[in-house]
């Protein structure tokens, strides 16, 4: 006889198997009900996963293109500023020189009166001597430019020289002093049209020199203005890829779903540094315009232990966009208001945990950096309240 029931004696027997078969039943239940979950979850959280993967390589892409293109800007503003500079001395330069040409052309006009003058001078009294000695020598044909201005000429009689040697000499000699001075003048003034030339062509060079520098510096202002879009799109674009992030992060959360709370009494200081920036509103260190800052900054040097703020499961780790490479710790859900705690360690240089670890309060996570968007070696530090950010001086003690 090999019935189920050969070994029934008694009531207690039967209670005894029927109530392992029944316990039985029930555990394969239970079982398949949490496979059925958990296949639910975990395609469910492999799906958020692999968004949030591509989410986070585009907002890498982006960031790898902005940076180098901050680094352009940098450089076609320098070199804008060098122009500016040239252009300035260029102007200085040119305005000099126009003083220079108005002087010269002051001194040659002058110089031309002087020379008129002068000419004037010499031909009245040139015609006042003519007058003369056709007075004295009435009868005689004499020519006027042989007495003046040869030296061969040789009067009739000795007499005669004598008288006009006598009555003009002194007439001749004022004469010849100015015919000197009027060949002098004559001279200076050439001079002051050579200078005057020489002038014109540097001023010429000068401003065309000048209008050179000013169409590379539209050319430069052009550039500059199209890269700061350039810029301006890839920052409009990784906003909101970083809004898509966080969407993504608040639905892993969900899904890893744990009723625990893991945080113990006050959250440490995560690095030994000083708070370089508060939790706030601020003005960008790159970007130059006042934005929300959701955490804070402790500077220390590159290298410097991080460590867990308090314990709890690291749900991330890795790059995240220009928040470089970081950690994410999930610390559960606070008994208090039943929010869950989160904590956000980013611009690590190196990182020494893994999604999935358990850290507990102190442990090491990663190390100093400068990863990402950050102008020197710092922890950035935030605190998250359900996934949003919150001022994490009112967790650390
Ligand atoms: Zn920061």
């Amino acid at each position: 006889m090999s019935t189920p029931f050969k070994h029934i004696k008694s009531r207690n027997d039967l209670v005894d198997i029927l109530g392992k078969h029944y316990t039985t039943v029930m555990i394969k239940k239970s079982l398949l009900v949490i496979t059925l979950f958990l296949l639910f979850c975990s395609s469910m959280f492999a799906d958020s996963q692999e968004d949030l993967k591509k989410v986070e390589k585009k907002i890498q892409q982006n960031s790898d293109k902005i940076k180098p293109k901050i680094q352009e800007r940098k450089r076609a503003e320098a070199y804008m500023s060098n122009l500016k500079k040239e252009i300035k001395q260029t102007e200085i330069k040119l305005k000099n020189t126009k003083k220079k040409l108005k002087s010269v052309h002051k001194e040659e006009s002058e110089a031309k009166k002087a020379v008129e003058e002068t000419s004037m001078i010499f031909l009245n009294l040139r015609e006042s001597f003519s007058n003369r000695i056709r007075q004295i020598y009435m009868s005689t044909q004499l020519n006027i430019t042989d007495i003046l201005f040869d030296d061969s000429f040789w009067l009739p009689n000795e007499e005669d020289q004598y008288f006009i040697e006598k009555v003009l000499n002194e007439d001749l000699k004022l004469i010849h002093k100015i015919k000197q001075k009027n060949i002098q003048l004559q001279n200076e003034k050439e001079l002051l049209q050579q200078k005057r030339d020489e002038i014109i062509i540097l001023n010429k060079d000068i401003a065309s020199k000048e209008a050179r520098l000013n169409k590379k510096k539209n050319a430069q202002t052009m550039y500059i203005s199209n890269l700061t879009n350039q810029i301006k799109n890839l920052e409009l674009q990784n906003k909101e890829l970083e809004r898509l992030s966080k969407e993504l992060t608040n639905i892993i959360l969900r899904a890893s779903k744990d009723d625990g709370y893991f945080a113990t009494g006050d959250y440490v200081k995560p690095v030994k540094g000083w708070i370089s920036s508060k939790y706030g509103m601020r003005m960008h260190p790159i970007f130059k315009r006042r934005i929300m800052h959701t955490g804070i900054d402790i500077a220390a040097p590159k290298g410097y232990k991080i460590r867990a703020a308090n314990s709890g499961k690291v749900i991330f780790s890795g790059t995240k966009g220009g928040y470089g490479k970081s950690v994410l710790i999930y610390h559960g859900k606070r008994p208090s208001d039943n929010k869950s705690i989160s904590s956000f360690y980013a611009h690590a240089s190196r990182l020494v945990v893994k999604k999935g670890d358990i850290v507990r309060k102190g442990d090491e996570i990663a190390y100093v950096g400068a990863t990402g968007y950050a102008t020197g070696p710092h922890l950035h530090f935030e605190v998250k309240i359900d996934g949003n950010h919150a001022d994490p001086m009112l967790f650390i003690k």
